[in-house]
Parts: C-alpha cells; sequence; structure tokens
C-alpha cells in the first residue's frame, strides 16, 4: 500500500532565556506538511493550554434574546423564507428546527437550519438528541434540492459555534451549502483522491484509515460506519479532529443510523472540548451529492478560542497571509486524550 504524503521535520530555536539567567534556551517545533490536504503546520512540541473557561455572559449580555433573530419573538417576522417551488411553506421542517435562506448569502444555494427556539446551549447540552432534528432538516433540504435535477453535485454542514468561530448569533445554527462546483479544499481533497486512485493505489480514504489505524498514533476509534482521527497537520491552532464515512460516497447513502453515529460522536468531542475550557468550534460535513466512487462523505471539527485578557483571535498573519499554521496542540497527543471519551 502506498504510504501518504506526511512529511515532517524537527526544528529548533535557541535564545538566552530571560528566566534562567540567560542560560540557552532550545525549543523545538516540528513544521510539517500532509500533501491529501496541502496543510502546513507548525507542531510547538511544548504544549500550553487554556487555563480558565472563558466567560460566555458577556456575549449574552450582547445578544439577548429579545434581539435575537432565531428566537420565537423575531423569527417569522426576520427569517427569509424560500420561494414556492423550492417548498410551499416557505421553510423546512422537522420537530423544532427550521432551515431556511441565509439573508447574507456567499453561495447561491446557502441556508441557515436552527435545532430549536433554545437561544444559548452550552457546549456540554449539545446533546445527540438535541442535534438529530437540526442536522435531518439539513439533509431534508439537500434531497429536495437534488429532487428538483438542477445539477448540483456538492453539498456541505457547516457551524460556527459562538463567537470565536466566527458565530455571529448566538442562537445554535447550522449552515448548508449546496453547489455546482466544490470549494477550494474539498476542490483539493478531489484531486488528492484522484490523483490517488489514478495511479493504481485504490481509495485513498480506505488507505488512509487502515495506515492511520496501523500507525496507532492517530485514530482515535472507529464507531462502526465512521473513523474518527487527529489530524497529521492540523488546520487550527486548537487542532484537529476528522471522521470519515466509510464507503458512503454521497451525501444519499447517509442512513439515520450514520447521522445518529455521527451526532454521538460530536457530542462526545464537545464533551472533551467542554471539559478542556474551549466554549468555541467550526465543523464542516463535506458530500457529494452524486457518487464519487474516490472521495468519502467526511468532515472536521476545529476547536476555536480567544487569548484573554486581550481576546486576541487565534489567526494571526502566520495562517492568514502565509498559509501555515501554528498549533500548539500535539495530534498524537490529542488523539490519546480523546480515546476515553469514546470508550464510555
Ligand atoms: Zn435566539
Amino acid at each position: 500500500m502506498k504510504k501518504l504524503g506526511f512529511k515532517k521535520e524537527t526544528t529548533v530555536g535557541r535564545y538566552l532565556d530571560p528566566f534562567n539567567n540567560f542560560q540557552e534556551k532550545q525549543v523545538s517545533f516540528e513544521v510539517r506538511y500532509d500533501d491529501i490536504t496541502g496543510v502546513s503546520s507548525r507542531i510547538l512540541l511544548y504544549r500550553s493550554r487554556m487555563s480558565l473557561k472563558p466567560e460566555v455572559d458577556s456575549y449574552l449580555e450582547k445578544s439577548p434574546e429579545s434581539l435575537c433573530p432565531f428566537c420565537p419573538g423575531l423569527f417569522e417576522k426576520l427569517t427569509p423564507k424560500f420561494t414556492p417551488d423550492i417548498i410551499s411553506e416557505g421553510r423546512f421542517q422537522r420537530g423544532q428546527s427550521y432551515l431556511f435562506p441565509n439573508a447574507f448569502p456567499y453561495d447561491q444555494n446557502h441556508s441557515v437550519a436552527i435545532f430549536s427556539p433554545r437561544h444559548f446551549v452550552p457546549m456540554n447540552e449539545l446533546t445527540p438528541g438535541f442535534m438529530q432534528n437540526g442536522f435531518k432538516v439539513c439533509g431534508d433540504y439537500f434531497h429536495r434540492m437534488a429532487q428538483m435535477n438542477l445539477g448540483y453535485k456538492y453539498c456541505s454542514i457547516n457551524w460556527n459555534y459562538m463567537p470565536p468561530a466566527g458565530g455571529g448569533v448566538i442562537h445554535p445554527h447550522l449552515q448548508t451549502v449546496v453547489g455546482l462546483k466544490p470549494t477550494n479544499y474539498v476542490q483539493r481533497l478531489l484531486e488528492s483522491a484522484q490523483k490517488y486512485a489514478g495511479n493504481a493505489n485504490g481509495n485513498l480514504w480506505r488507505n488512509l484509515i487502515v495506515l492511520e489505524k496501523e500507525a496507532q498514533e492517530r485514530f482515535i476509534t472507529s464507531t462502526g460506519s465512521i473513523s474518527w482521527l487527529t489530524s497529521f497537520a492540523p488546520k487550527s491552532m486548537g487542532g484537529e479532529i476528522d471522521f470519515i464515512f466509510q464507503e458512503k460516497s454521497s451525501f444519499f447513502e447517509l442512513t439515520e443510523a450514520n447521522i445518529a453515529e455521527l451526532l454521538s460522536g460530536l457530542s462526545r468531542i464537545f464533551s472533551y472540548l467542554h471539559l478542556n475550557n474551549f466554549i468555541s468550534f467550526n465543523i464542516s460535513l463535506y458530500a457529494p451529492m452524486i457518487n464519487d466512487n474516490n472521495f468519502w462523505v467526511q468532515g472536521k471539527i476545529v476547536p476555536r478560542f480567544v487569548v484573554n485578557p486581550l481576546g486576541t483571535s487565534d489567526i494571526n498573519y502566520f495562517e492568514k497571509l502565509h498559509n501555515e499554521i501554528i498549533c500548539p496542540v500535539v495530534p498524537e497527543e490529542l488523539c490519546r486524550e480523546l480515546q476515553p471519551y469514546f470508550n464510555s
């Protein structure tokens, strides 16, 4: 089986340490490159932790229920509706979950889904039961878009949970994108998978899972149809957790049980993040809408944070302008820390 394009080298920085009589101090870090994703990360081997859970009260004060477009008071008045050719009721509904067009779209088909009327839901209360209808209503929308036969090929379910992750509204909500073309990053994954298969190596994702499982470094667990792993070269300062659906080459191959399995795994990861003082994350699930044998439905979770006391962003010039991520979370350690959450 062909090895994956994971490259790393260790580099050492040196300085005279003011906290130790200006004796020379050496600090090691790894420069990693993942040829599948094209992501470069610098893994700082001196791990720092979030010592205190950031206060969420100030977010709640600035964003009360009375001003929230997704709370029952303003929901009917302020949220957009679909044209009747898409759905006659104007919005998709599953129980207390609704899906409707994004008022600030950046794609032709860009929608928002709320889980429930609850304005603020702490991370440890994002249970599979709470999330279920929100994800299902996204599925209903994808089915409708496919049924309309307009040639859409790619869809994604995305989540900015809380402001440090780009969430503009406290009220938990998902965003979906349905398009003719993949986004830039998904295009990269597709190209890597096509190139790998084209060189007679087989399915990239199958081999990735086999090799990562054998290596026992970043493979968290398999929960049945989903493999959970930490990324070799994370896309975020807080690390990155990946999930890959075995042999599922289109969104429409996912069953209710598969979605339930995903939500169970996500809630375990949220428990870990909550106990480690994170209050924010991004999630994306990427899926073809037409079977693509080279691609398996998959997604990523990245914890997000701000550094107090200034509320400093976790994205700086290095990520923004050099396209490399500084990551003080060692992926192999993150994997070991997450494993117990999947065993209980
Ligand atoms: Zn609200």
